[in-house]
């Protein structure tokens, strides 16, 4: 049972459009707060796109996402589960970047997180770019590596760009594996698509063991079919699930720096972290929601409408 400190503010109480905005409208309480020994599981936010290579913005992402996120009920529609009933979940604020030196933010997520991980807190993080989940799986995958299942329509898994060793949103998972961060043999990338320069990044999956799953297969398949074999890969292994918004159709998340066309609509883009449901998820994040490309608020609400379906998973593996 949770306590009633770390419930959030209904609607039936104070009408959402009211109010301070916080995740889920949680208590905020951050890293030594007198609450913060109490959270089961934190969300945090990650407002930095350092390593964007293109069409910036997520930097916005966190404050867009937390006035979305008001609107969020506290009854998951189809299981009925009500996490705030069963864990202590909290805003647990923004990690402070530097938004001009990219080693240097690196650095404070990465301490950021090594502290939410000795402290026992799993975390559910909102982008920010995707470079962000590298300094965070540094935080909690240095002692033992963990699985991966990656909703997207890029894999990530880029040489750098520009030559040289530069890191960017492109190449996080080839790093992670690089450092020993994630077993590839526990990790799935599902909705891959797009047009592409070359096949280094397929190639650098064919060569480790990461299990891609391109846009045609998951289609041609079905979801619960491909999702019963990621389940199979990652196994009762700790897992990380990381969500990048543009894995879903442009049409219903167009809000992002790089989209590509041809993706799941709406319901889909749920029903894949449905089926992540009694799988150990360890950690989570919604990546990529850029507000400067997302004038309807949209990608927003869709970015808060997949994390809450990864707080129930998050919630399922306690
Ligand atoms: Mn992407
Ligand atoms: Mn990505």
């Amino acid at each position: 049972m949770s306590d009633p400190f770390f419930k959030p503010i209904s609607g039936m109480e104070l009408p959402r459009f009211a109010g301070v905005p916080t995740f889920m409208r949680l208590p905020l309480v951050p890293v030594g707060h007198d609450r913060f020994a109490s959270v089961d599981i934190g969300i945090v936010g990650l407002p930095w796109d350092g390593g964007t290579s293109n069409r910036p913005g997520a930097r916005h992402g966190p404050r867009q996402l937390r006035d979305a996120s008001t609107m969020i009920r506290a009854e998951h529609p189809v299981t009925g589960l009500r996490p705030y009933e069963v864990a202590n979940v909290a805003d647990l604020g923004d990690v402070g970047p530097n938004p001009v030196d990219l080693h240097d933010t690196l650095e404070r997520i990465e301490a950021y997180y090594l502290g939410l991980k000795a402290a026992g807190v799993r975390p559910l993080s909102a982008g920010g770019d995707h470079l962000c989940t590298l300094p965070v799986l540094r935080g909690l995958a240095k002692d033992a590596p963990l699985g991966l299942v990656h909703f997207d329509s890029h894999t990530d898994l880029f040489p750098a760009y520009f030559g040289g060793r530069a890191l960017t949103h492109g190449n996080p998972f080839r790093v992670a594996v690089e450092e020993g961060l994630l077993d590839p043999k526990r990790c799935v990338q599902i909705g891959i698509r797009g047009t592409a320069y070359d096949s280094a990044d397929r190639d650098f999956a064919r060569a480790n063991g990461i299990r891609i799953v391109t846009i045609e297969e998951l289609f041609a398949r079905g979801i619960p079919d491909v999702m019963a074999e990621a389940r199979e890969i990652l196994g009762r292994g700790a897992t990380y699930c990381s969500y990048d918004i543009d894995f879903i159709d442009p049409a219903f998340a167009p809000g992002t720096g790089t989209p590509e066309v041809g993706g799941p609509n709406s319901f889909q883009a749920l029903q894949v972290v449905r089926e992540l449901s009694g799988l150990n998820i360890v950690a989570a994040d919604l990546v990529e929601v850029s507000p400067p490309f997302d004038p309807s608020g949209g990608t927003a609400w869709m970015g808060v409408s997949v994390m809450f379906e990864l707080l129930c998973v998050l919630v399922q593996a306690l």
